[in-house]
């Protein structure tokens, strides 16, 4: 092949067009990375966000549990029978005092 004045510009124009291509697939690949980084980044704050939340409920109900509304501690509970309506619960509250109640009964 003669290196002709027309065949070095044409190779000379499809190497700039090379090149560019190069370019823009470089900038493809950086802007594709930088949004996979954000969206992880986004996913993972969405996750702390529900396990935060999740756990406040969790929080809010384990106090619920344990304190009455006027933030009195509930006596120590376990399964049992109720001394006022008599009925097995899986929960009975056992007073000081001894007596076995219910949660409706202690209500
Ligand atoms: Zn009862």
């Amino acid at each position: 092949m003669v290196a002709t004045l027309s065949n070095i510009l044409l190779a000379t124009a499809r190497l700039k067009m090379f090149k560019q291509n190069i370019l823009v697939l470089i900038g493809i690949l950086i802007v594709g990375a930088v949004l996979l980084v954000v969206l992880f980044a986004a996913w993972v704050a969405l996750r702390a966000w529900l396990w935060n939340r999740t756990k406040a409920a969790s929080d809010r109900e384990r106090y619920r549990e344990k304190y009455a509304p006027d933030g009195q501690p509930y006596p120590p509970a376990a399964a049992g029978v109720c001394d006022r309506c008599g009925r097995t619960f899986g929960k009975v509250y056992y007073l000081p005092d001894g007596q076995r109640l219910c949660p409706k009964c202690f209500a």
